[in-house]
């Protein structure tokens, strides 16, 4: 399957902790299914700079590695999803992260008549993940993401992508903060898994190996939930 010969919708969500590799597969599968990114956090950073009401709260909450409340969070992700682009098929990055974001999703999508398809979980080691988002950074003009050590650009300074040389790192990521967002993590969101498992659409994929090995896994799940 490709984005030409997609045969019905697929709206995935990827679950996992920060630094699980959510965003860098959601890409790949943007680039390759034409399916549209749905980043909370990414929204949630737009609002914060745009300083809306929700991002003036958010802000703060953000800043310290918590989550930012359900209401917040669902409002900013209806919003988005009213968008005519999704109906080609979504893929949820960051988002649900509580069981009352899932329930709600579950009712959201009922109403649009487009259920979720799969539920990928990137299984990682937490230890990790403090050196993952430590080493994380963004192309600051088509947000592509790199790692210094794990997914440097072929050409040092220089985007892949679109060839710009300017880039960011997030003021939440660091070693402090990532403890907290692991933490929030556990208590908030690992309780998800079971919530899917029960429903028996969660697809685990083990995710420390090298980022192609996991996108090649992505790639064949996707294949089969468009399939069958
Ligand atoms: P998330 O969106 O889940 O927080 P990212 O996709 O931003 O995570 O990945 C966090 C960092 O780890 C990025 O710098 C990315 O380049 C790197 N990364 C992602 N997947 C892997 C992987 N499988 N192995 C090594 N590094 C990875
Ligand atoms: P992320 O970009 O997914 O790492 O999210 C960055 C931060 O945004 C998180 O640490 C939370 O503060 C907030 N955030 C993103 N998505 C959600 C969500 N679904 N629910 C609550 N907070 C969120």
């Amino acid at each position: 399957m490709d984005a030409e010969t997609q045969t019905h919708p697929v709206n995935l969500i990827l679950l996992g902790p920060p630094g699980a590799g959510k965003g860098t597969q959601a890409r790949m599968l943007t680039e390759a299914f034409g399916l549209v990114q749905l980043s909370t956090g990414d929204l949630l950073r737009e609002a914060v700079a745009q300083g809306t009401p929700a991002g003036k709260v958010a802000k703060q909450v953000m800043a310290e590695g918590q989550l930012v409340s359900d209401e917040i969070v669902l409002a900013i992700l209806k919003d988005r999803l009213d968008q005519p682009d999704t109906g080609k098929g979504i893929i949820l990055d960051g988002f649900p992260r509580t069981e009352g974001q899932a329930e709600a999703l579950d009712a959201l999508m009922l109403d649009r008549g487009a259920p979720i398809s799969a539920v990928i979980s990137l299984e990682v080691d937490d230890e990790a993940m403090v050196g993952r988002i430590a080493g994380r950074y963004t192309c600051a003009e088509c947000g592509e993401g790199y790692h210094d050590d794990n997914k440097p650009p072929a050409s040092e300074g220089v985007c892949d992508k679109c060839g710009s040389t300017q880039f960011t790192r997030r003021p939440d990521d660091n070693a402090e903060t990532v403890r907290t967002r692991l933490g929030a993590y556990h208590m908030q969101t690992a309780p998800l898994i079971d919530y899917y498992a029960l429903r028996g659409n969660l697809k685990p994929v083990p995710a420390m190996a090298p980022i192609d090995d996991v996108a090649e896994k992505l790639t064949q799940i996707v294949k089969e939930v468009s399939d069958g």
